[in-house]
């Protein structure tokens, strides 16, 4: 009887654990976290939501800004990662991605992360300037690089991303993966990686956010918006700021459909 009672609690653990390990997947998103490196990403969404800045969000070392507001039945946090406080530019790539992800998550508990940016794109891949893309199946890393057993798959990452094919495709997104790493510009080592990580869009941040997204099991999705395509021969900083401004208005009216689209949704309703 003893052992009976022990194998039915097993069995309700191994049918149940899946279920709480993304357990708010069936319920209505409630509380949507947008994460945006950069300042001139996040002006354009700010006014077009009316979001408001939460004064104090996290501590007084901390440049990260928070904004929040309401759209349709979402609750949006809108987190930008401020600036260097030595240099003065924006806090790009991994590192303040890292800081931003956990303080977010623990104070406002989001059902769901959306990384908002802008990216290179793979023109092979089918990525034009101005596209928005979707992340697909998991971010990779192309620049850690350990070739010792067991650290070759920590160094690439591969952390899921949401399965949010449904929504992309009544949305008219392109999806494709996503693979980050610290540099803007691309040395022959880091194509080939990213080559071999299947991916169509290269970012900064994507991973080291998604990283921190499995740790708490928060569901999440990049939303990229292609500045240059890293496989053409055009300079990349000189690509970036030429579309920056096309890329962010585009990005900024996709985040909107994306937004609308998830409000009265489960995260489940964005899979196909
Ligand atoms: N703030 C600087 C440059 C930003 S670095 C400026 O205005 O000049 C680039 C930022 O855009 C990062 O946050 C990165 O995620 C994204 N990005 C755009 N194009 C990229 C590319 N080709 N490779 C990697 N990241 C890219």
């Amino acid at each position: 009887m003893k052992n009976f009672s022990l194998f039915l609690v097993l069995i309700s653990v191994i049918i149940i654990s899946p279920v709480l390990a993304f357990s708010n997947t069936h319920t209505k998103i409630r509380k949507v976290v947008v994460i945006v490196v950069m300042e001139q990403e996040a002006q354009p969404i700010v006014e077009k939501f009316s979001l408001r800045k939460i004064k104090s969000a996290f501590a007084a070392a901390i440049p990260v800004k928070a904004y929040k507001g309401k759209i349709d039945q979402l609750r949006i946090f809108l987190i930008v990662n401020g600036k260097d406080k030595r240099y003065g530019v924006d806090n790009v790539a991994t590192q303040p991605a890292t800081i931003t992800t956990l303080l977010a998550i623990e104070k406002f508990k989001p059902d769901l992360i959306i990384n908002a940016g802008t990216a290179g794109g793979l023109g092979a891949n089918g990525a034009q300037i101005g596209d928005v893309y979707v992340s697909s199946k998991s971010f990779k890393f192309h620049d850690r690089r350990i070739p010792i057993p067991g650290y070759a798959e920590y160094g690439i990452g591969s952390y899921p991303a949401w399965d949010a094919s449904k929504m992309a495709k009544n949305l008219g997104l392109k999806t494709g993966i996503v693979s980050t790493g610290n540099s803007l510009d691309m040395t022959k080592m880091d194509e080939k990686i990213i080559k071999s990580n299947n991916a169509t869009i290269k970012d900064m941040e994507a991973a080291a956010i998604a990283w921190v997204a499995q740790l708490f099991d928060v569901p999440v999705m990049s939303l990229k918006s292609v500045t240059d395509l890293v496989d053409s021969n055009k300079p990349t900083q000189e690509e970036f700021l030429k579309n920056l401004s096309l890329a962010t208005k585009n990005l900024q009216l996709k985040l909107a459909e994306v937004l609308k689209y998830c409000s009265g949704k489960s995260v489940n309703e964005l899979s196909n």
